[in-house]
This record gives structure tokens, C-alpha cells and sequence, in this order.
């Protein structure tokens, strides 16, 4: 079977190592250079969509969590607080929400400002037990593709379509195969924050925005704070888990006191819609990974051009062939260690999209051989002509190795 924890190690994407921790995974070169590509296309997702990006710490005041709930509400899979002396506690936070309550707090707000959608790659932490950790699918270090969106209420509605619109775009873009739509609802006991009225409209709201699609309903399932739609991903051994998830809050806005000025100079409450287009970096991956059995799309791959010269003779060809590559800003690499026929198996062990061979004859006239991860070779082709056939692909984000046409 698949095992991204085995793939990971193999293709030396992140090491997973008891001195760091369990669930405290480190990403290696390879897997940082996957990872920053999705963050970059993700960032640019958003940026597009009306997204404005911000930096907050991991870390904040107790009182911070105590006000947003998660204290009350969500101790249990948090990491206990840490004392720099009898009045100055810090806690790990959980989630990002009650830093970006505090953007949205940082001036006076108006309608016309609305929505306001803030985002952010942002860390955070889960005192996970260390029995389910493994590799990246569960994990007490997370780096979450979060944002909050700030409506008002009359909003709501094309607001949770629009994202339902982008996690599929984000979807295509990355191979994700979502296994469906999840409706989480409360379920019994008194873990929830929040009236009954509050939670019924919500769950209304979410219901009318998925426009008739599909969903399974989870009852217990929900945040603390309010329903949600998730999508659910299986892992291949048929495990299920959420990656991407709209949530609407009429809590949080209450316990931080937001508020915007409406068109008639009244004082209003905005309504929080948590989302994530494609979940934590880790889970992500974890998914990617298995669903691609680690041959990511080229515009992800780590490397995306392995040049190998045949011999010797070839190598200052390769390092000008590589240095436009990168000049064009591809992810470049050139491997002169050992047999050509080593070096293609081990191109393919660490399923490098296009390997760039670099004989006399391609030397001499400035051209370049491509062999294609699936097998397919092309005939010499110029550098320069080799490095635009790579570059739209990367450009398209297309999932196929060659150019549509
Ligand atoms: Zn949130």
C-alpha cells in the first residue's frame, strides 16, 4: 500500500525525528520546495479573490484564549500554559481565529469595508497523544491555510458559495479528489458555545449556499462555536479526514465585541466565517503525496529539470543549460555522479519530471534532449525552446508533462 511516511522518507521530502518529537516533523530541502510552491499558488488564490494576508505569532496571552473560548471550550487538545511569571501566562494557541478578531478590532470598521477577508499560512498547535501521530497526517506542529472573512449577514449566502467555488479551483489545481461534503452539526452535551437561535441559522445558511449538492450529516462534528461544511479526503487505507471546511461563527464576534458602522451610522455585528481552502500544509501533503504516489504535478515537483551530462566533456554545457533554467525560474538541478543509467533510475526513483540529457552533439549545438518522467523521450530541441515547453506547463499548472496542442 501507499504510505506517504515511506514516500516522504524515500524521496526525502521531511524526517519525522524522536529527538524533535513526535508529531514535530522537519521538512527537508525537497518537501520545503513542493510546500513553498502550493503556498505561493495558494497566497495568489487568494490574493485574487479579495484576500488580504497578515503575519501573527503562535503564541499569545492566556487571557486572548480565555475571551475567544478556546480555554473554556478546547483545553483538552491544547498544550498546557506556560508561566513567565505570576501575572505574564502564554498558551500555544489552537487556531488563528483570535489573532485575526484582533485585525478586524485594530480600527474602526465600516460596511464598506465588508467583507473583510483576512488571511494567513499561519502556525499553530494540538496536544495530539502521541499514540495517533504519523508522518504528517496528525500532528502537534500545524501550519494551517486559514483565513477569516468578516460579513455582514445579508453576505453570508455568496460568501460561503464563493469559497465552496475556490477550494474546487485550489482542488483541480493540486489533484485533490474530494471523497464529498460533510454537514457538522452539534451534536448532545453542553461543549458548545452559543444560543439555539444562533445555531439553526447558521445551519440554515450553510445549507442554502451548497445549493443541493450532496452532503452527509455528522452531528457532533462541529466547532464549539458553530456548524460547518467540511470535505473529506480518504487516505488509501479508507481512512476519512477533513482538509477543506467553511465554518460560520456568530460567537466569536459577540465575545470580542466586533462590530462595523452601517450605512446609517448604526453600530452592527459582523458575522466570522472561518475557512481553509486546502487545510493544514502537513495534512495536505500527506494527502498529495499518497494520491500522486509521490510523481507531484510539475509546477509542484521539487526539482522540475534534472540535467545530466553523458560524460565529463558535457558538464559546463549542463551548468549553463541549468543556470537559464533557473535564470527562467525553474527549480534546476545537474547530476554528474556516476553511470548515465544510475543516474536515470535514480532520476526516476525521485520521480523528477524532466530529465535534460546533455550529450556531445547537444553540447556543441546548444540543444537539449528531454526524457519525460512517464517514459516519453523528444527529440533535441533547443534550450531555450526545451525551457518554454517546461515553463507552460509549470505556468497551466497542468498535470500533464507536455503542453496542451
Ligand atoms: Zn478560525
Amino acid at each position: 500500500m501507499i504510505d506517504h511516511r515511506r514516500l516522504g522518507r524515500e524521496l526525502e521530502l521531511f524526517v519525522s525525528d524522536p529527538l524533535a518529537g513526535a508529531g514535530l516533523p522537519i521538512w527537508l530541502p525537497a518537501g520545503a520546495a513542493a510546500r513553498h510552491a502550493v503556498e505561493e499558488y495558494v497566497r495568489d488564490l487568494e490574493r485574487r479573490a479579495g484576500y488580504r494576508h497578515v503575519y501573527s505569532p503562535p503564541l499569545g496571552k492566556r487571557e486572548l484564549f480565555e475571551l475567544s473560548g478556546h480555554l473554556g471550550y478546547f483545553a483538552d487538545d491544547m498544550f498546557p500554559p506556560m508561566r513567565l511569571s505570576a501575572d505574564d501566562e502564554f498558551v500555544l494557541r489552537p487556531a488563528l481565529c483570535p489573532h485575526h478578531a484582533l485585525v478586524f478590532r485594530a480600527r474602526g470598521r465600516s460596511y464598506r469595508e465588508l467583507p473583510l477577508r483576512i488571511a494567513e499560512i499561519g502556525g499553530m498547535y494540538r496536544a495530539e497523544r502521541s499514540g495517533v501521530l504519523g508522518g504528517l497526517s496528525r500532528v502537534r506542529a500545524i501550519s494551517l491555510n486559514d483565513a477569516h472573512n468578516f460579513c455582514a449577514l445579508d453576505q453570508v449566502g455568496d460568501e460561503v458559495r464563493e469559497i465552496l467555488r475556490l477550494i474546487r479551483e485550489a482542488h483541480a489545481a493540486l489533484g485533490v479528489r474530494p471523497a464529498g461534503y460533510r454537514l457538522s452539526l452539534r451534536g448532545p452535551g453542553e461543549k458548545y458555545a452559543g444560543d439555539d437561535a444562533q445555531w439553526a441559522r447558521a445551519e440554515e445558511l450553510l445549507r442554502a449556499a451548497l445549493d443541493g449538492a450532496a452532503v452527509t450529516e455528522a452531528p457532533g462534528e462541529a466547532a464549539f462555536y458553530g456548524p460547518k461544511i467540511d470535505i473529506q479526503i480518504v487516505d488509501p487505507a479508507g481512512r476519512e479526514s477533513t482538509i477543506s471546511t467553511v465554518q460560520l461563527d456568530f460567537d466569536k464576534p459577540e465575545r470580542f465585541d466586533l462590530s462595523y458602522t452601517g450605512p446609517d451610522g448604526s453600530r452592527l455585528r459582523p458575522v466570522m466565517v472561518h475557512r481553509s481552502l486546502v487545510g493544514s500544509m502537513e495534512r495536505l501533503f500527506a494527502y498529495l503525496i499518497e494520491a500522486h504516489a509521490g510523481a507531484f504535478p510539475a509546477w509542484y515537483a521539487p526539482v522540475q529539470l534534472l540535467l545530466l551530462p553523458v560524460d565529463d566533456g558535457q558538464v559546463d554545457a549542463a551548468d549553463a543549460v541549468a543556470r537559464r533554467g533557473e535564470a527562467a525560474g525553474l527549480r534546476v538541478e545537474v547530476d554528474r555522479a556516476g553511470s548515465l543509467g544510475a543516474r536515470i533510475r535514480d532520476a526516476a526513483r525521485r520521480r523528477v519530471p524532466y530529465l535534460g540529457v546533455v550529450g556531445d552533439r547537444e553540447a556543441a549545438d546548444g540543444s537539449v534532449a528531454l526524457r519525460l518522467r512517464d517514459g516519453r523521450r523528444l527529440d533535441p530541441m533547443p534550450v531555450a525552446a526545451a525551457l518554454d515547453l517546461i515553463g507552460a506547463v509549470v505556468a497551466a499548472r497542468s498535470a500533464d508533462l507536455l503542453p496542451p496542442g
